[in-house]
């Protein structure tokens, strides 16, 4: 069998199971095979259960002191259970209305259990294990990511037929000469381990070899990207205008933007077009950089334009930016959704005419009518929030002009490297000096009362306030409700008698707007909100924010939502509110309290929870990794990252005869991730 015949193909596999294959987007044979499992149960290593962690999954191995015994709980609910023992110390096992489970054990036999044990050093308890007799083979079992009609034991047993199959179907993909080089495992044992793994060491072997793959097989293609997008521009900057703008300013640039600042200089001057990504924590001053390289834009005769996701930050950028190049003599407009028809004309036409350099607005200056003299520089704000498609509508309006795109989510350098591997970065890891750091809090819900009591303080002061809703397991529907009964709830009893303000996802774009204008002018004093508060809207007054059921976000993403209080001189306070303060969620918690640096908290993140969160808020195509936790890894990191460098150097376009099947192999992977095709 090929490993592109259809999945149906396979023995044990109908129609019915088909349809379900091609769910997971297994369509083929070779999908099948490279369905790589989601974790293992490892059953080759039984422990003795006073060695076993508490609350992990991990195999024991114990002697079943007696038949279970059955007890009826209610109607419908039996509970078997019996005690285990390994000599040294007793654990208790239940099962929840299998008997088909419970019968399986017998009294005097030994076992290998696999499941959590919970209780204590004195107690021990394990529910709902999965049982073998102790004779049937240790091994490493591969669990798959099921769905709720293939179950991952189906999914093992299809794997195992592709792999008697096909298996022998499976081709080498690196040039010998890499394999060799770094010591790697072949391909097809690596993929016949990864499933059905020998033992540890061959399964972190496979492992490596498969993260290394796929990890060089990114970099080349991203590394091709990057140069195809390499075709000379003729916007160059003759003089670099960076000092005369800083003289200008009425406080001193930090280190990093002047850094950053000096980095797209040398992009805007080298005659290649820049596309660079600047990264920066909020407050940062990612502003004040985009505004020196608009400046020396301008006095070389090149107009800029500058887009942002919503109204309000259109018309913040506007006024923070007519202040800064205030009697530089540089013209500047607003254009946005709701600019008048009159009003919008004009800019038009001065825009068309080259009397406007600098163009502020929403994506409303993408449209068709909206053209340029000469526009040279682009910036876009918050990136994260357009499309490739947008982005390139704006680019598409000059002449391969330069590209600065502003992102206020900090992302660890490995991830960056990864995510943005087609851009280069400038990060700016220094925040203006004077800044204070918001007061964290961590507390548990039975001091909720207190905590409201706290945020009326501020308000009576003519403070203004944030609480970030509890979130409802669901949709953005049901979320959207109970924002609606919580802000409800809010308004007759803490917080009768106050201004309420409530913003959640189902809005539509214009409410929305309303509900944040409203809050910018102090109309609401209490913003209760779900998690869609406006990214990078400043209201300096709002000193205070409640975040409920905080243990169901990530750090980065709490990081990113206290950054709406803080932006003023005044002290800021954030109260974290969660009743789940087991170990783990305290210990996240506590990072936010001790830290506000949001480097740190991403890094920090990335260990405690994968990437998964960083690549949801990414949009485009980047090819799906199947190996994410590979970005931890940073030492397989830079093997691969050299890799690269000697494989691009030695032949760029992959054209010699070693590395054909490399060069397929990246260009698969770069259609598979939407990224069309390669040059
Ligand atoms: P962000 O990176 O979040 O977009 P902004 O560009 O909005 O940050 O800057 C935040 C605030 O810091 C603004 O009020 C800006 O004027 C101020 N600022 C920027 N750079 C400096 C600096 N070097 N020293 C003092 N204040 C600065
Ligand atoms: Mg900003």
């Amino acid at each position: 069998m090929r490993l592109d015949s259809d999945v149906r193909y396979l023995k044990g596999v109908g129609e019915k199971r088909a349809a379900l294959l091609y769910r997971l987007e297994i369509f083929t044979v070779g999908d099948l095979i490279r369905y790589y499992p989601r974790t293992y149960e490892d059953w080759s290593n039984p422990l003795a259960i006073d060695e076993a962690p508490l609350d992990t999954p991990c195999c024991v191995r114990g002697i079943v002191d007696h038949n279970p015994t059955a007890q009826l709980i209610r109607k419908g609910m039996t509970i078997y259970s019996t005690r285990v023992t390994d000599g040294r110390s007793v654990m208790r096992v239940t099962i929840f209305n299998s008997k088909y489970a419970a019968e399986k054990l017998a009294e005097g036999e030994e076992y290998l259990f696999f499941g959590k044990i919970s209780g204590n050093n004195y107690y021990r308890e394990m529910t709902s294990p999965e049982i073998r007799p102790v004779n049937a083979g240790q091994k490493i079992r591969p669990i798959y990511s099921q769905t709720a009609s293939l179950t991952t034991n189906a999914i093992e047993k299809l794997v195992a037929g592709a792999l008697a199959q096909a298996g022998s179907e499976i081709g080498e993909t690196l040039p010998g000469y890499i394999i060799k080089e770094q010591g790697l495992m072949p391909l097809k044992e690596a993929i016949q381990n990864i499933h059905f793994p020998k033992d540890r060491l061959t399964l972190e072997r496979a492992r490596n070899r498969l993260i290394f793959e796929e990890f060089l097989l990114l970099q080349l293609g991203l590394a091709r990207l990057k140069g195809r997008e390499k075709s000379a521009t003729p916007v160059v900057l003759k003089n670099d205008c960076t000092r005369e703008f800083f003289s200008l300013l009425p406080f001193a640039p930090t280190g990093a933007q002047k850094r950053a600042v000096r980095e797209a200089a040398e992009d805007m001057k080298s005659g290649l077009p820049m596309n660079r990504l600047l990264q920066g924590d909020v407050g940062s001053g990612k502003t004040a950089v985009a505004a020196a390289l608009i400046y020396s834009a301008a006095k070389n005769g090149y107009q800029s334009a500058l887009m942002a996701p919503t109204e309000i930050l259109a018309q913040q950028h506007f006024k923070t930016l007519s202040a800064l190049l205030e009697g530089t003599g540089i013209s500047l407009a607003l254009l946005t959704g709701s600019t008048k028809a009159s009003e919008k004309k004009k800019i038009i036409a001065g825009l068309k005419e080259g009397e406007i350099s600098l163009v502020i607005g929403t994506h409303a200056i993408i449209q068709d009518t909206v053209t340029f003299k000469a526009l040279g520089f682009i910036v876009v704000d918050e990136q994260h929030r357009f499309g490739v498609r947008q982005r390139g509508a704006l680019f598409e309006k000059g002449d391969n002009p330069h590209m600065l795109v502003m992102s206020a989510t900090p992302i660890p350098r490995t991830l960056a490297l990864i995510i943005y591997g087609d851009l280069d970065i400038s990060v700016l890891d220094e925040l203006p000096p004077g800044r204070i750091p918001v007061e964290t809090y961590a507390i548990t819900g039975d001091k909720r009362a207190r905590a409201y009591g706290y945020v009326k303080k501020f308000l009576n002061e003519g403070r203004q306030g944030y609480v970030v809703c509890p979130l409802v397991e669901g949709s953005e529907e049901t979320d959207a409700a109970a924002a609606q009964d919580y802000v409800q709830e809010l308004a007759a009893g803490a917080f009768y008698g106050y201004r309420l303000g409530l913003l959640h996802g189902k809005m539509k774009p214009k409410e929305k707007e309303k509900v944040m204008l409203d809050f910018v002018t102090g109309q609401v004093q209490l913003l209760v909100s779900t998690t869609v508060i406006e990214v990078g809207v400043d209201v300096p007054n709002a000193v205070i924010m409640v975040i409920e059921n905080a243990e169901r976000f990530g750090l980065s993403q709490l990081h990113q939502l206290r950054g709406r209080v803080g932006r003023g001189s005044e002290r800021s306070t954030c109260i974290l509110i969660s009743d789940a303060m087991g170990g783990e969620t305290r210990r996240r918690l506590e990072i936010m309290t001790k830290t506000t640096d949001g480097f740190k908290i991403a890094d920090e993140d990335l260990k405690l929870r994968g990437p998964g969160d960083f690549f949801g808020s990414r949009q485009h195509g980047l090819p799906d990794l199947r190996f994410a936790e590979m970005l931890t890894d940073t030492r397989l990191l830079t093997l691969t990252r050299d890799a690269t460098q000697k494989i691009l150097a030695e032949d760029y376009y992959l054209e010699s005869p070693e590395n054909f099947y490399l060069r397929k192999a990246v260009e698969e992977l770069f259609t598979r991730g939407g990224r069309g095709g390669l040059n």
